[in-house]
Parts: C-alpha cells; sequence; structure tokens
C-alpha cells in the first residue's frame, strides 16, 4: 500500500492543495491530509474547521484520509506507515525552502518527498492570501473549494 502523508497548515484549504491532492491520487493508493498543530501559532480557523473543510472537500474519494498531528512530520509518517510525504510547488522560494525541509527529513529518516508543480491557474494561491481576502471581504469563493464557508 502506498502511502503519502501531506502535510500543512490549511488554514483554509485552498484550491492550490486541492488541484495537488487530485493529480496525486493517480500516484498513491492513499493520501493522508495531516494538519500539523503547532501550539505557538495563530490560525484564523480552528483545527476542526480546518478538518471539515478537507473531508468535505473529498467526501466522494475514500482513498483521501485527514488528521492531525503534532511533533516531527517524520515521526507521525513512521507512526501511520506513510513511505511518501506530498508537497506542491509553485516559485523558486517554495523551491528552496522544502528542499531543505526535504533533505532534513531524509536525514532523518528513509521517508521520500514527492514534489508536484502547481497546476497554473492556481500557483499563485496561498493561504495566507485566502485569509487576507477573507479579512477584508473580498470574494474568497474563487479561491478555495465549495467546502470553505465562512
Ligand atoms: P505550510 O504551513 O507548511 O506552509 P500550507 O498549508 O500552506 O502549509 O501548504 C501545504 C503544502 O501545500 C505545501 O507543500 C505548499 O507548497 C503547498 N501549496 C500551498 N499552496 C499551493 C498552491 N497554490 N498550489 C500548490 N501547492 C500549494
Amino acid at each position: 500500500m502506498k502511502r503519502a502523508l501531506f502535510p500543512g497548515s490549511f488554514d483554509p484549504i485552498t484550491l492550490g492543495h486541492f488541484d495537488i491532492i487530485r493529480r496525486a491520487l493517480a500516484l498513491f493508493d492513499e493520501i493522508v491530509v495531516a494538519i500539523g498543530v503547532n501550539g505557538d501559532k495563530n490560525y484564523m480557523f480552528t483545527v476542526e474547521q480546518r478538518k471539515e473543510f478537507i473531508e468535505k472537500a473529498f467526501a466522494d474519494e475514500p482513498k483521501v484520509k485527514v488528521s492531525t498531528y503534532q511533533g516531527l512530520t517524520v515521526d507521525y509518517c513512521r507512526e501511520i506507515d506513510a513511505q511518501f510525504i506530498l508537497r506542491g510547488l509553485r516559485n523558486p522560494a517554495d523551491f528552496e525552502f522544502e528542499k531543505a525541509i526535504a533533505h532534513t527529513n531524509r536525514t532523518l529518516s528513509k521517508i521520500e518527498t514527492v514534489f508536484l508543480l502547481t497546476a497554473a491557474r492556481t500557483s499563485f494561491i496561498s493561504s495566507s492570501i485566502v485569509r487576507d481576502v477573507i479579512r477584508n471581504n473580498g470574494d474568497y469563493t474563487v479561491l478555495v473549494p465549495e467546502s470553505v464557508r465562512v
């Protein structure tokens, strides 16, 4: 069973995340979308809301599971027996950041990180931009799956 972990904050899930997960379904038997819980960070949505947005977005897809975790991503991969970490790449800044994390994770474990390039039409979307649009009463619905409603 090829299981991939897609870790992130998903505050909230965007069409960019959605696209990466959909396309990765062709590569893996199961994708666990894992919300990393970091006590120091201030989130716009609670972990329960973030989980529900993702679950609803993939309600018709049994290969997608949603969970939460604390601590090192590689430890959580071992715990749930995920052999792969899935990440999306939007631009060179993402690449530099992700490269260091992937090397670290590979040093700490045998887990391979698989990168998918974003679809061009969603490559500009980030959760932080979505939060800004929400805060300023803009039309965020064009940036997120239908399950995300404020
Ligand atoms: P983090 O808190 O780790 O930045 P995010 O929830 O922002 O988590 O992102 C999780 C993953 O989704 C990362 O690999 C990130 O590069 C990817 N991602 C974020 N936005 C997009 C997008 N628009 N298109 C493709 N991948 C994206």
